[in-house]
């Protein structure tokens, strides 16, 4: 066994061979004394679950636990699935705003996100989608969890986003001489159809797509769209053809609306919202993924972070007005995954958006729905994630006390299991065996 001192916690890291390195036996039961499932409304109390091989294989409120199966109690607990963040920037850091980014190399955003996967691991997100990185940088940071090389959550990666010359992700810090754009940059259908293609060769998981302006880059408006429909039909088609969903940054009403016709899977920010644009949302069965608690940050940390004045300003203009979309397309029925923008905000602060959806019109149960079942539809992996559900990926939290109370509960996960794998444990979980 592992043990990693991390922000003076002791935690207990089983590496992932755990029933094949013969330190733990293939089958666990974990017991709490609440459960939610993701998927019904109701709370299960007392709970056991039963995990062999990394898949839960029982759930119930008691099960005859089978012998040479390792019992974790975790006594006075809420056990949740692991939850899901569909939008992060691992391989960003919010003190690399601005100016301050242009000296940042790309393998020195490799190791941000090695780094910035584990705090989003421990923060309880055992999933996440990250949606855009320079150099494939996050292409390799799936790839080195997917071998065992690093720890931290399972991911969906876009590799480098696509967008015009000059807008939201273009590079437009810098004067002509340095003649420089963003690798992800195409004009023109037949443009952005080569690089919806080039992503996706070099490993793209999915195509992220720059439809309108945005608050953090230079000289655009978020309420102004980007993208023509031509060229968001051409990308979308050319991942869809691959089996790649596409996911559009679009703030502005118009925006939203072209990005939702030209068929793209998820709208990200989804700011300025009308009812039309949520009304075409649920026809053409588009996910909103609104990342309501980044505003609260930017406002207050922006400005020392290094971003612009004009982000700020922005931001200011545009922040409460996407809590009160949120609050719209909530009443409306549209299908919402959570995703905070992580990368704009400090990693591992996930959860604090949770509260914020809530203030802004979901119950608790549709907020975590929101992190779990839904996003898993999202990513496409609702086979595997999302729910504690029999034959799922043994991916768990618990957490003390009642998030469906107080959601607040979700921003201080002490117990994380990743297929069937301890990863964090600071609850000193009585362990036996049976
Ligand atoms: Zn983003």
């Amino acid at each position: 066994m592992l043990r990693l001192l991390i922000n003076g916690l002791v935690v207990g890291l089983l590496t992932a061979g755990t029933s094949a390195s013969g330190e733990a036996p293939s089958r666990v039961a974990l017991k709490a004394s609440r459960l939610i499932d993701g998927r019904s409304d109701k709370v299960l109390a007392p709970a056991v679950v039963l995990i062999e091989d990394g898949r839960i294989t029982q759930v119930g409120t008691t099960l005859v636990i089978p012998t040479g199966t390792r019992v974790l109690d975790l006594g006075s607990v809420t056990l949740l699935p692991g939850l899901i963040d569909a939008h992060v920037h691992l391989t960003q850091v919010p003190e690399n705003s601005g100016y301050q980014g242009l000296g940042v190399s790309l393998p020195r955003e490799a190791l941000y996100g090695a780094a910035n996967a584990l705090k989003t691991l421990f923060a309880g997100f055992t999933s996440a989608r990250n949606v855009g990185a320079g150099g494939y940088s996050d292409v390799a940071l799936r790839d080195a969890i997917n071998a065992d090389e690093l720890v931290g959550p399972r991911l969906l990666v876009s590799g480098p986003a696509l967008g015009i010359t000059g807008g939201h992700c273009d590079e437009n810090l810098l004067p002509p001489k340095f003649h420089y754009r963003e690798e992800g940059v195409a004009d023109g259908p037949w443009e952005a159809r080569t690089r919806a293609r080039e992503v996706i060769k070099y490993g793209a998981d999915l195509v992220k797509v720059c439809a309108s302006g945005g608050v953090l880059s230079k000289g655009d408006q978020p309420g102004a769209p980007q993208y023509s429909v031509e060229e968001l039909r051409a990308i979308v088609e050319e991942a869809h053809r691959a089996g790649r969903k596409v996911a559009a940054h679009a703030h502005g009403t118009l925006s939203i609306k072209e990005a939702i016709r030209a068929g793209v899977d998820s709208i990200e920010h989804a700011s300025l919202l009308d009812d039309e644009a949520i009304s075409l949302a649920r026809e053409h069965g588009t996910f909103f993924v609104m990342d309501i608690y980044n505003d609260d940050f930017i406002l207050q940390q922006g400005a020392k972070m290094g971003m612009l004045p004009e982000s700020i300003e922005k931001e200011k203009a545009i922040g409460k007005l996407q809590r009160e979309s949120f609050s719209r397309a909530v009443r409306g029925g549209e299908r919402m995954a959570f995703g905070t923008d992580a990368g704009v905000f400090q990693h591992g602060d996930n959860a604090k958006q949770f509260d914020i959806m809530v203030r802004y019109g979901m119950t608790p149960m549709q907020a975590i729905r929101a992190a779990t079942v839904d996003a898993a539809e999202l990513l496409g992996w609702k086979d595997r994630v999302g729910s504690i559900e029999v034959g799922k990926l043994a991916d768990l939290i618990g957490v003390r006390g009642d998030p469906l109370k107080d959601v607040r509960a979700l921003e201080d996960v002490g117990f994380v299991m990743k297929g069937g794998v301890v990863v964090k444990d600071t609850f000193q979980t009585v362990n036996g065996g049976s």
